[in-house]
């Protein structure tokens, strides 16, 4: 046992549309349970879905994993950008272009947080099919703050088809 650590409940949405996109993004959930602090308690299916944000570029690959962990959000997401400079993303990259590798902290225990590093919940929860579907496939029943329960959460009509690829 770790002492009087508290774990605390983290999801975090996972992307990739670049050098292998299933590959990376397993390999972003094998370096997420790697970190110190960090337990792996769930990870979703791999999604496939086309684009959006109007730029011409492959589809991407998305996932969502849930944990447990002893850091702050903060913390927290110091090492997800950790994870994404190791497996080569650039920071000056076209927001919403193509990337090797996006983590995105979606929701970190009942946090709300709007600060100019870290939005919490992420607001990509009740805007992105890619963000929601593999939320929902592990977390049905998790209550995002200010969204509700995740399967109570609309799917978008209007998006990019997606589909379940592993
Ligand atoms: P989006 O956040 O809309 O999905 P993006 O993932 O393309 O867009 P990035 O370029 O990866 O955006 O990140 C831009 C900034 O977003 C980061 O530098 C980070 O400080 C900030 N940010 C704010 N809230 C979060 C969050 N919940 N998770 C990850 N990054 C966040
Ligand atoms: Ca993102
Ligand atoms: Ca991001």
């Amino acid at each position: 046992m770790t002492g009087s650590a508290h774990w605390y409940p983290a999801y975090v949405g996972i992307g990739s549309n670049l050098d292998g996109p299933a590959s990376q993004v397993k390999d972003a959930i094998g370096l997420l349970d790697e970190v110190q602090g960090v337990r792996l308690v769930a990870t979703s299916s791999l999604y496939r879905s086309g684009a959006f944000g109007g730029i011409e570029q492959p589809d991407f690959v998305n996932a969502v994993a849930g944990l447990l962990t002893t850091m702050t959000a903060d913390e927290l997401l110091v090492e997800l950008q950790a994870i994404e400079s190791r497996q080569g993303r650039e920071r000056d990259e076209l927001r919403w272009g193509p990337r090797v590798i996006d983590l995105d902290l979606l929701v970190y225990s009942a946090q709300e947080i709007d600060g100019p590093e870290l939005t919490l919940p992420h607001p990509g929860i009740g805007e992105r099919n890619f963000v929601l579907l593999p939320l929902a496939e592990i977390a049905p029943d998790l209550a995002v703050p200010g969204l509700g329960r995740v399967a109570s959460i609309p799917v978008s009509r209007v998006e990019p088809s997606i589909s379940r690829i592993a």
